[in-house]
């Protein structure tokens, strides 16, 4: 089984064999969102939200 490390913590994290770009884990150590960006090494990439937005203050003075 691949071995991935988390950008975040630097554990390591076990992937699917047939895992693909885009697809999404999430670190077990410090459950950081992680989006797979490489397969050859497989590498992990911090997935951010950008449509999440929870602190939606109206920020026109
Ligand atoms: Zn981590």
């Amino acid at each position: 089984m691949p071995i991935a490390v988390c950008p975040e913590c630097e554990a390591e994290i076990h992937v699917d064999e047939d895992v693909d770009k885009g697809d999404l884990l999430v670190c077990e150590e410090c459950e950081t969102s992680l989006e797979v960006v490489g397969l050859d090494p497989i590498e992990l990439d911090r997935c951010i939200d950008e449509d999440y937005d929870d602190d939606e203050d109206d920020d026109d003075y």
